[in-house]
This record gives C-alpha cells, sequence and structure tokens, in this order.
C-alpha cells in the first residue's frame, strides 16, 4: 500500500491523512467490550467529491472502507476489522439548509447532536429535533443510520423514521440523491419514490456513505414538564405503558431500573416528558396523563412520584445526563449497552432477564426501556459499566452482553446496533431467504466487498 497515503493525500490534503501508531491506536477501539482492529489508514474527507474519490481509489485497490461518525457506537461497528481506511466523517459537520414551514433540516452528515442543537436554539427557536442521550458529539448520520431514537420517539418514532432524504456515495464512488431530493430542490419527503433509503440504513455502513440527510424537526414549546409513575410489579407496565401512550400527549417515554441507589432498587420508574406553549395546555395534558393510569392508582398498586420543582430540570435535560453518569460508574472508561428492539408486551421477562443476568456476572448494570411510537415497539437497553484496566470487569461485562444477546432473540426482540458477533446470532434466526436477498443487494452495490467487511457476514 505504499504510494497509497500519498493518493490519499492529494485528495484531502496530507492533514487529513494519517497512517501514525497514534491514530491507528486510537481508532482501533471505541469505549465498548469489542477487542480492537487496526485501520492502516484514518482519511478525513471534507467534501462528497473529496468521499468519492476516496472510495474509488479504495475500490481500485481493493482496500476496505470503514465509515466513522463520532465512534460512539458502543458495540464496536467503527473498527476496521480487515484493515483498510476508517473515513472520519467529522470535518463534514456544516448545517446546509433549515426549513421552518416544512420542518426539516438538510446537514452533512457528520455534523454533531449537539451542534445542531445549539444551532436550531439560537436561529430557529420554534423547532427541534429529536435528540438522543448519547454524547453531544454523537453525529447526526451515525445515529439515523443504526435506527436510533431519542427525545422525540414516542411521538415520532426511530430517527430512521424522522429521516427526509439522502445524498450518499456508492461503493463505486457514485454520487445518488434519494426522496424527493432526488428531483426537487426541496429534501421534504421520501414519498412517493420507491424507498431507497432502506439500502443504507441499520447496514453498519455496508453499503455506501451518506454525506448528506435531511431530517424532520418538530415544534420546540415553551414550557416542559415531567411525571413519574412508579411501580414495582413489572408484570403490570405493559398496561402502564399502553395507558401512558394511548393519550398521545408525551413527547418521550421511558422507563428505568437501576439497583442503586437504593430507594430506587425493586422498582420501574417511568418518566413522562410532555410539553406546551401556554400554562392552560400543560396542566391539560398533565391531567390526562394522571387519568390515564387513575385505576392503578385507586387500586393503590402504583403512583405518581413526587419530584420536587428543583429537580425536574435534570430529568427534562436532553441530552439526559444520568447514563453518561452511570456510563463512568466503575471509571476507568468503559461502558456498553445492549438495546434489544422488541415489543412492549415483552417488558416483564426482559426486566427479569436483566436482573438475573447482572446477577449472574456481577456486573454493575441499568436497565431502562424507551417507548418508540405508540408503544409500537421499544429499546429495552441492559447496560453495563466496566474498568477497561481490568480484564475479568471487561470479560464479565462481555459474558454478560453476549447472554443478553441471544435471550433479547429468544424473547422475540433483536439486539440493536448489534456487535459483530450478536450479528452472527442474528444471522442464525433470520429467514435465511433475507439474508440471501441481503447478500445479493450487497454483491450488486459493491462488488469487491470494500464497504466495512466483517459485518453482517457469517464468516
Ligand atoms: C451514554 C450514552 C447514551 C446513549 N444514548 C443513546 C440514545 O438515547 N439513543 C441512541 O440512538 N443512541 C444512544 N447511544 C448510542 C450511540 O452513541 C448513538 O447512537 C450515536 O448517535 C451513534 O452515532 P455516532 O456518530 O457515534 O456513530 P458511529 O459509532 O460513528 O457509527 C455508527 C454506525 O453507522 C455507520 N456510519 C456512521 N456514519 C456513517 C455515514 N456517514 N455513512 C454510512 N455509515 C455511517 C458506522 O460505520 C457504524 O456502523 C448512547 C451512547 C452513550 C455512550
Amino acid at each position: 500500500m505504499g504510494n497509497i497515503k500519498d493518493q490519499l493525500a492529494k485528495i484531502v490534503s496530507s492533514e487529513f491523512v494519517s497512517d501514525h501508531a497514534e491514530e491507528q491506536y486510537l481508532y482501533a477501539r471505541d469505549p465498548g467490550t469489542m477487542p480492537p482492529a487496526k485501520p492502516d489508514y484514518v482519511v478525513m474527507p471534507g467534501t462528497t467529491e473529496e468521499v468519492a474519490a476516496v472510495v474509488k481509489l479504495a475500490n481500485q485497490n481493493r482496500i476496505p472502507v470503514v465509515p466513522m461518525g463520532a465512534g460512539l457506537v458502543l458495540s464496536g461497528l467503527t473498527r476496521a476489522l480487515k484493515g483498510g481506511i476508517i473515513l472520519d466523517m467529522k470535518r463534514m459537520n456544516r448545517i446546509l439548509k433549515v426549513n421552518e414551514i416544512c420542518r426539516y433540516v438538510l446537514v452533512e452528515a457528520g455534523t454533531s447532536q449537539g451542534t445542531l442543537q445549539a444551532y436550531l436554539k439560537k436561529h430557529h427557536p420554534a423547532l427541534k429535533h429529536s435528540i438522543p442521550d448519547a454524547p453531544p458529539g454523537a453525529t447526526i448520520g451515525g445515529n439515523v443510520l443504526i435506527h436510533g431514537s431519542g427525545h422525540l420517539s414516542h411521538m415520532a418514532g426511530y430517527h430512521s423514521d424522522m429521516l427526509n432524504g439522502l445524498e450518499v456515495v456508492l461503493p463505486n464512488g457514485d454520487i445518488t440523491r434519494i426522496g424527493s431530493c432526488a428531483l426537487s430542490s426541496d429534501w421534504f419527503a421520501r414519498a412517493p419514490l420507491p424507498d431507497l433509503a432502506g439500502l443504507f440504513i441499520g447496514w453498519a455502513g455496508t453499503t455506501g456513505i451518506v454525506t448528506r440527510l435531511a431530517i424532520k424537526l418538530y415544534p420546540r414549546y415553551k414550557l416542559n414538564d415531567v411525571l413519574v409513575f412508579v411501580t414495582d410489579q413489572p408484570d403490570t407496565v405493559p398496561d402502564i405503558l399502553y395507558r401512558l401512550s394511548g393519550v398521545q400527549v408525551a413527547e418521550d417515554i421511558t422507563a428505568w431500573m437501576m439497583p442503586k441507589p437504593a430507594w430506587a432498587a425493586g422498582f420501574q420508574h417511568i418518566n413522562i416528558l410532555f410539553s406546551a406553549n401556554t400554562k392552560e395546555e400543560l396542566i391539560w395534558k398533565r391531567n390526562l396523563i394522571r387519568a390515564s393510569v387513575k385505576p392503578y392508582i385507586d387500586r393503590r398498586e402504583a403512583g405518581f412520584m413526587a419530584v420536587p420543582p428543583p429537580m425536574k430540570p435534570r430529568f427534562l435535560k436532553a441530552p439526559s445526563p444520568d447514563l453518561a453518569r452511570f456510563a463512568d460508574l466503575k471509571k476507568g472508561g468503559g461502558f456498553e449497552y445492549v438495546g434489544g428492539i422488541m415489543p412492549p408486551d415483552r417488558f416483564p421477562e426482559a426486566y427479569r432477564t436483566g436482573v438475573e443476568i447482572a446477577e449472574k456476572y456481577q456486573a454493575a448494570y441499568s436497565l431502562g426501556a424507551r417507548m418508540i411510537g405508540v408503544n409500537h415497539s421499544m429499546m429495552f437497553f441492559y447496560a453495563y459499566a466496566f474498568n477497561r484496566a481490568d480484564s475479568a470487569d471487561v470479560e464479565r461485562a462481555q459474558l454478560a452482553l453476549e447472554e443478553t444477546n441471544q435471550k433479547t432473540i429468544e424473547m422475540g426482540g433483536i439486539p440493536w446496533k448489534a456487535e459483530e458477533p450478536a450479528q452472527k446470532q442474528i444471522i442464525q434466526k433470520m429467514d435465511p431467504n433475507m439474508f440471501s436477498l441481503m447478500n445479493r443487494i450487497r454483491g450488486l452495490l459493491d462488488p469487491n466487498g470494500i464497504m466495512n467487511p466483517g459485518n453482517w457476514e457469517v464468516n
């Protein structure tokens, strides 16, 4: 690969290409439990044309290309499993257009959640996007492409559901637009054309590199509030969630269960976030939410936790600091979670499984479930913190994650943003014709197999 570095430097300039040991070390790993895998080069393109030129060069020389946003997926999907180029998209961070009336924003894929959040607050205070609880450096592209979820997901679904259109560099270097932007100057919808966005969502960067995307924006109301409903009977949670979601006034509904602090142990807490433009509207929404679960309160089986006003900002903060705080519990920088995308009626089983596995492996754990859509599905998370410097601790977390992935599949769920070994667990259970179709699509798009190889593969 002697002169490859020079050729890459001709495309993006020498300051944005590296084959130094320091970069190779850092880009070989993420905060999760997957073992390091070293890239040969790290490249930071600045434009779509540069991405296309890098991909063409890689294709000619059969060099693997791994697209990367912030590398915060935690499940090792941005490691270079077969070496090659890590294409770090963070320089492509421009906010290109906001259409207030049609409520969408067009960004480059490497734009961070924090940048977009701050930009909208300053320039379009009546609008917001759905923010995941990931660190603010996480990119819009990386999050949408893994079917992420966030603070408006109860109202509007997965972040991939909020996608209006894409610009993507195909594995042969062709630049393609998908959605209304394929023929209009506006990126307002994916309908009514054939929905080719699905060729790039959920594929772990194995089908192309997204360079631009438009996502939906939503009204930002002046007043925000939270209610926290608490029970100690997990079997009642599916019905409680069904009732809470049925009134359709919450923006976000997230359950959380932790063994510490002691007052939280054994309880299922459900945060219900809602907002409004006037006090009257806020009270009306609060009353609707309260009324939906009144039978549980009347039977004294559950109730609302008092949240003193000074504590409310902590619950309302987006991103929520709580999971990030838990992630650092063991110090030493190790954190990973299984997100089981599941039907909400599996909540009791999912909860008991999480507690059992954590106790079996003596893992520090935090469990939770974000409702996606109007109780259409949930992302049940089993988060484990560990100390990277303690190999026994890392191994315990790894075993706990592997067993959690397996149990998630057995319960009828699907591990989200699955690690490479968990992808194999999924493939084993998947309709073989679906996997065969995936392979045929990949073969057509990427006959030389250069895109993030090692992912969504059997061997
Ligand atoms: C404390 C904590 C809380 C979290 N909470 C949430 C949450 O509430 N909701 C949530 O959804 N996630 C959450 N996450 C998980 C994760 O951090 C986010 O999903 C994050 O947005 C992923 O974005 P990224 O830029 O880091 O993606 P990366 O890790 O860089 O990439 C993710 C995948 O997308 C591919 N990819 C990236 N960019 C491109 C591109 N331009 N073109 C093609 N493929 C690409 C990569 O190859 C990889 O397969 C959390 C993580 C932490 C640490």
